[in-house]
């Protein structure tokens, strides 16, 4: 059985993070999307309400499992006896972080390799800070989000 996770911070998930979901849940017998605690980061939405959007994003998919974890990526691996973490790329200056995030993980666990998925080009500008930005502002999302996430998005702006 081939184990992979797909980390990052989903706040909120978007149609970027679905297609990469959708293509990882293809190759792979088994997906974790792991939200991971990141202190630096001041997110928008609770963990909870995190999970609660990316189930209902992915409940079309059998194969993917959510969870999440305060500590590090590698250590997740392990606990999870994934072969693969899987990460979307979506422009050159991603790039440059990305590769010394997955040459540390080598270091730190040999067993698991990063896999890097391209962006399908029609969701390469999209970022969960610019849905945002633009729900802030009272823009239509309905194009970058579910109509679940963008019906949760408005509440939380409403109630700010
Ligand atoms: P992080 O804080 O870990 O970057 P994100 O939630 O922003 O968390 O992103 C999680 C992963 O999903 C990253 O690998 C990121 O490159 C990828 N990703 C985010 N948006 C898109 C998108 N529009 N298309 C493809 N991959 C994406």
């Amino acid at each position: 059985m081939t184990i992979a996770i797909y980390p990052g911070s989903f706040d909120p998930i978007t149609y970027g993070h679905i297609d990469i979901a959708e293509r990882a849940s293809k190759i792979f017998d088994k997906v974790y999307v792991a939200v991971l605690i990141n202190k630096e980061k001041n997110p928008l939405f609770s963990i909870d309400e995190r999970l609660e959007m990316i189930n209902e994003s992915l409940k079309h998919l059998g194969n993917i499992e959510t969870c999440s974890y305060r500590g590090l990526l590698v250590d997740l691996a392990k606990e999870k006896k994934a072969k693969a973490i899987i990460r979307g790329l979506r422009a050159v200056s991603e790039y440059e972080h990305e590769i010394q995030v997955a040459h540390t993980n080598k270091i730190l666990n040999d067993e698991v390799e990063t896999m890097f998925l391209t962006t399908d080009l029609k969701y390469s500008y999209l970022s969960s800070s610019l849905v945002k930005e633009l729900v802030s502002f009272g823009g239509d999302i309905k194009h970058f989000v579910t109509p679940f996430v963008e019906e949760k998005l408005i509440q939380k702006y409403s109630s700010k």
